[in-house]
């Protein structure tokens, strides 16, 4: 069967956005539901493809769209190059997922000295004609002969000045003329070639600057930012499309909308428009367009169409749509409609009043949000009571509070970024190849444009904050300053914008953490009942317990013990415990430890109360506790050298200078202080130097431990187990968990199990009450995996530590492979992602897979979960939610986008093929 490389509106799928793209397949649906939408054709991106692997266009591809073209000629009444009416169309490109501003789109194609002609007769408006012409003329000399925009820009800017011109509008027809003939020189220069006169050369040469334009280097960093992977989006499609103008005259005009307010996701008419415009003036900031309220004064016929055009979309798309509209000559036409990109805050708001407004169900109110966008809303706010006053102020663009140095251009931006600096992006407008500053950036800022430009839209999608069309900053980046009355701004200098007022401040204004709405409270509750994986956090302290639980946590997953040992107030008890030489010197040690460590469990439990709560015991090498050998060396040596001054006699700071190693307080400087510091370091250097493993992470820590020093664990279990009585006798409801790091063996496990129901007995006596609790274990090692059929029959529950798990399944560690050589395998595809934040379902996964259904084999009723990173990583849970895991539990900001991911995954559930 003969390949068919294009389907009219009419005919096109609205739904196959996969071969249609998304702009294509929308403007099919947008006709065949009876919408007003100028007659063109969509090239397939199956074509794309053929045209990128042959590096020709396909034969008969050509054929097919003069076909194409002709049916557009009858629907219209309009002749492609004709003389007396003209058909213009504009090409643009449109894939799969949407790529705002990243790939090429041609307007008025068609003219040439013939049709220009025509249409001034068919207008009588040469000044309309011209300027139709000259944009052209720029547009397709820079997308399909690859001149560089500047080389007319001077031209056209030139020609401004010569006539004392500030607006564009104000170009006279004479004017325009002279521009066009001017562009036409410089294309002749530039390529040693005439400006093609036949439309179907024209027609031919955009198609092919489309294709191309996805391979275009924007496009592909653009992928890569977004994981935009094949399967997501492969090749472009392009759009042909009758031209409409807004430019023709006052009862014309352009404009864009979202069906709601992308900002706040209110409920209302939002959107910009510019009389006698063309629609790339509203979208590139050029001239500031005005909100679409005014078109109820200024139109209003057009305005009721325009708010009945909106609800239309809404019915039928059921989602915030981000159209762009044409008034030409008081006929409204509807150019494009596409899912709106809006922030989380809008994200949740819209999804929360679209169930209630009967618009959607709850689960289809679930999963149009993407999980990571919720990380937005932990995005900080100015101070509400700052007293700063604004330097000057902007549009609203992006909401957030975004401070930094200000620098002038993207290239600044990246390479400021990349040595860690905060940044604040400020333009006087920005465009597509500005993508990189936006990335680098914390917060963009321009002097023109409204909330529909290229810098507010592209921010929102990022979720980073945007103050845009600032109109009182005079931008000068030749000089790297910014003026705003008798201010200067000079690059480096350090500016806060709020993108929810559209305030900007000279210097760092204090910011505070956001808060949940209420809408998003609903969203998560609704997103819990749909879950069946519940969401624990990874926290360590009191405070932390508490922020888990106001996010929503359902329990703490791991609380690593260690954590607690490092607070200045135990580290020197901890460091006597593992200097000392026998078992009473520890026990000693310990027993100062035990109150300590007793108390910090009963104010995790009592904060987590009701929940569980999973303590580790003891984990990383003890030699991580210790100052390094080299540090002692020197320490050592600067004791000895006082210990010399001293001799005997009590000194004054003056006499010896400061120096850290020294023992305080400072009046008990005399030798016998410093003596007892010396031998005290000199133990440490000792215990340094016997602790020193070739390769730690692999060595002497997790239960051995606990093997070797079983007082360690009896202590740290005494403590969990008090504190749980001393609840019990509060009549608080706790779930105490205790867990087992670095298992390979059942042994092992036996070994501490008998410790815990010794001291079980001896808290139950010593309280006279009964202890409710769980035992279990880590499933970090290889063969704990291999094993968990034994282990289960000792553990009431696993944890799947995935950070240690994937060390091991990969043979390198995090670390070494982060810094040199992961991103090369990234890149180059030799793997997908990095496993140590997306879980490695193939390898790792297998694993965990294989586990699960082992302890299962073994007690039915086991509890597992994950701790690892990954557990918070929505592809991942979804993973865990398919192998059939209890909980997995991240860190605390992580929460949000955990529970909504767990949601995700019950309602999109996968098979995986392992
Ligand atoms: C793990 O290995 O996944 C884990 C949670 O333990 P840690 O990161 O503390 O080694
Ligand atoms: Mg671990």
């Amino acid at each position: 069967m003969k390949t068919k490389y294009s389907y009219s509106f009419h005919n096109g799928d609205g739904k196959n956005k996969a071969l249609l793209g998304g702009k294509g397949a929308n403007l099919c649906e947008m006709t065949q539901i009876g919408l007003n939408v100028p007659p063109g054709f969509v090239i397939t991106t199956e074509t794309c493809l053929t045209y990128l692997e042959l590096g020709k266009l396909p034969e008969d591809l050509l054929d097919e769209v003069r076909q194409q073209v002709k049916k557009i000629e009858q629907a219209t009444g309009k002749e492609f190059g004709g003389a007396n009416d003209p058909l213009l169309v504009s090409v643009r490109s449109g894939s799969a997922i949407s790529m705002p501003g990243m790939m090429d789109t041609i307007l008025n194609l068609g003219l040439n000295k013939k049709t220009l002609q025509g249409l001034i007769e068919q207008t009588g408006d040469p000044r309309f004609a011209y300027d139709a012409y000259r944009r052209f003329i720029q547009l397709f000399g820079k997308v399909a002969l690859g001149i560089d925009d500047e080389k007319f820009d001077v031209h056209f800017n030139e020609a401004k000045r010569k006539a004392g011109i500030k607006a564009d509008v104000a170009l006279s027809s004479d004017q325009l003329q002279e521009i066009s003939e001017m562009f036409l020189r410089v294309v002749h220069d530039e390529t040693g070639h005439h400006f093609p006169e036949d439309v179907f050369e024209q027609l031919e040469l955009a198609i092919k600057a489309v294709f191309n334009s996805w391979m275009g280097k924007r496009a592909i960093d653009y992928r890569r930012e977004f994981h935009i992977t094949p399967d997501v989006a492969n090749g472009t499609a392009v759009n042909i499309v009758t031209m409409v103008f807004g430019n023709m005259g006052d009862d014309c005009a352009t404009g864009v909308g979202f069906t709601r307010n992308p900002a706040t996701g209110f409920n209302e008419m939002y959107g910009e428009y510019l009389v006698n415009a063309q629609g790339e003036d509203v979208v590139a900031g050029i001239r500031t367009p005005k909100p679409v309220q005014e078109l109820a004064h200024e139109m209003p016929e057009q305005y009721r169409q325009l708010v009945e055009l909106r609800n239309k979309l809404e019915s039928h798309y059921k989602e915030v749509q981000d159209y762009e509209y044409t008034i030409e000559r008081g006929v409204l036409y509807c150019l494009q409609t596409r899912n709106g990109k809006m922030n989380a805050a809008a994200m949740v708001k819209t999804s929360v009043d679209m169930v209630s407004e009967g618009l959607i169900s709850k689960e289809q109110a679930l999963l149009r949000i993407n999980p990571e966008l919720l990380e937005q809303l932990l995005h900080p706010q100015l101070a509400p009571d700052h007293a700063h006053p604004a330097l000057a102020q902007g549009l609203p663009a992006s909401p957030g509070a975004a401070c930094g140095k200000c620098v002038f251009d993207a290239d600044t931006a990246e390479r400021l970024g990349q040595i860690g600096e905060d940044i604040i992006l400020l333009r006087e407008e920005t465009k597509p190849e500005d993508i990189h500053g936006f990335f680098a950036a914390q917060g963009i800022l321009t002097s023109r444009g409204g909330k529909t430009s290229h810098a507010a839209v592209v921010a929102r999608g990022m979720g980073k904050a945007c103050v845009a069309g600032a109109e009182d900053i005079a931008v000068d980046v030749r000089m790297r300053t910014a003026v705003v009355g008798d201010i200067h701004i000079r690059e480096g200098d350090i500016i806060t914008i709020d993108g929810s007022s559209g305030n900007i401040y000279l210097g760092r204004i204090p910011t505070i953490p956001p808060s949940f709405s209420q809408e998003l409270k609903t969203l998560l509750a609704w997103a819990d009942d749909v879950a069946t994986i519940e969401v624990h956090a990874n926290a360590d302290t009191p405070d932390g317990a508490k922020l888990a639980a106001s996010y929503g946590a359902k329990g703490i997953g791991l609380c690593r013990t260690e954590r607690m040992f490092n607070a200045s107030d135990r580290l020197p008890l901890v460091i006597d415990m593992i200097i000392a030489d026998d078992v009473e010197a520890r026990e000693l040690a310990l027993a100062k430890l035990f109150p300590i460590q007793r108390d910090d469990f009963r104010q995790l439990f009592e904060a987590m109360s009701p929940h569980p709560v999973t303590v580790r015991l003891l984990d990383p090498p003890m030699h991580e506790f210790l100052p390094n050998e080299h540090q002692l060396l020197e320490e050592i040596d600067a004791l000895q050298h006082y210990a010399k001054i001293v001799q005997g006699q009590r000194v004054t700071l003056e006499t010896l200078g400061t120096h850290d190693a020294l023992p305080s307080p400072l009046n008990l400087l005399n030798d016998e202080v410093i003596n007892e510091a010396i031998s005290k370091k000199e133990l440490m250097l000792r215990k340094v130097r016997e602790l020193y493993e070739v390769n730690p992470m692999l060595g002497h820590r997790g239960v051995r431990l606990g093997m070797s020093y079983p007082e360690i664990y009896r202590m740290q279990i005494r403590s969990i187990l008090e504190a749980a009585a001393l609840c019990a006798k509060k009549r608080i409801p706790i779930e105490p968990q205790i867990m087992v790091p670095q298992v390979i063996t059942s042994q092992e496990l036996k070994k501490v199990k008998e410790i815990v129901d010794q001291v079980r007995h001896e808290v139950e006596a010593q309280y006279r009450l009964e202890l409710n609790f769980k035992f279990g274990t880590m499933i970090e090692t290889v063969r704990a995996c291999t094993r968990s059929g034994d282990l289960a029959n000792v553990a009431e529950f696993f944890s799947f530590g995935t950070n240690d798990l994937t060390q091991a399944t990969f043979s390198f560690s995090r670390e070494d492979a982060e810094n040199k050589f992961l991103p090369l395998y990234n890149e180059s595809g030799l793997l997908q992602d990095n496993p140590f934040e997306t879980l490695d379902v193939k390898g790792v996964g297998n694993l965990m897979k294989m586990t699960t259904d082992l302890g299962h084999a073994t007690r039915p009723d086991i509890h597992i979960g994950i701790c690892g990173e990954q557990g918070g990583h929505p592809q991942s849970i979804r993973f865990c939610h398919h192998i059939g895991l209890n909980y997995v539990s991240c860190s605390a900001p992580r929460i949000p986008i955990a529970r909504l991911a767990a949601a995700h995954a019950k309602l999109l559930e996968l098979d995986y093929s392992l």
